[in-house]
């Protein structure tokens, strides 16, 4: 055996991901204490910016847990989770109108939106089958065939990560300009917001980043076709 060195790749990958979500919970934490002027709900912010978007065919609803908000496209609802469906604080208005961001980029065709839900299928595959398929290539006597195979696969869910970061920083973006343009938070309060929404968005670029390191790890190792007889 000999040290890996590539390992520090995941190391990397594990701090940066664990900094990132401290770093959210602690900023959605501390506004979650900010109460805004308005006195609106979560709910009622995004029921107001779906309304004022003409969206009136997607329901508001509450779902359990912490940090489980999400837009579901198939049902057709925003889902709020307790921290946020009943909280009148800055952190749960942001979290709920980036989920209304969302919402519009579907009513809108938005293009990565839509790349991003094509690589879904392919993304999910990858990510549960390309590293058996390179350990199989790998007890196969190293079949260089299988083990890249695995490596492209891989990459497809690296790459779902990659499409993804477009599409949370334009839901984070369109949710800041409508919640000032509806009046539903002031000035002050979206700057708060922002922080929120940015904090939420470094995990999505850390997890990226963390993926693009696995990927290049796996190349490391593997890649450039290794001969073993
Ligand atoms: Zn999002």
């Amino acid at each position: 055996m000999y040290f890996d060195w590539t390992y520090i790749f995941v190391i990397i990958g594990v701090i940066i991901t664990g900094i990132a979500s401290a770093g959210v919970s602690s900023t959605f934490n501390k506004y979650a204490k900010f109460r805004s002027t308005t006195g609106m709900t979560g709910a009622e912010a995004a029921q107001k910016i779906l309304y004022s978007q003409g969206i009136m065919d997607v329901r508001v609803e509450h779902v359990r847990g912490k940090l489980t908000d999400h837009y579901d496209p198939r049902t057709k609802t925003v889902n709020l989770s307790d921290a946020t469906y009943g909280s009148d604080s800055v952190a749960a208005i942001g979290v709920a109108a980036h989920e209304c961001g969302h919402v519009i980029q579907h009513h809108t065709n938005y293009v990565p939106l839509n790349l991003r839900s094509a690589l879904v299928p392919v993304a999910n595959i990858g990510s549960k089958a390309g590293i058996p398929i390179l350990l199989i290539g790998m007890f196969l006597s190293y079949n260089q065939f299988l083990i890249n195979f695995g490596i492209v696969l891989f990459s497809f869910g690296v790459l779902f990560q990659i499409v993804t970061l477009p599409v949370e920083f334009d839901a984070s973006a369109r949710a800041l300009k409508l919640v000032g343009t509806l009046g539903i938070l002031d000035d002050r309060e979206r700057k708060d917001m922002g922080k929120v929404l940015r904090a939420a968005a470094m995990t999505y670029v850390a997890s990226a980043f963390a993926a693009i390191l696995s990927l290049l790890r796996l190349v490391l190792i593997f890649g450039g076709g290794r001969r073993r007889n």
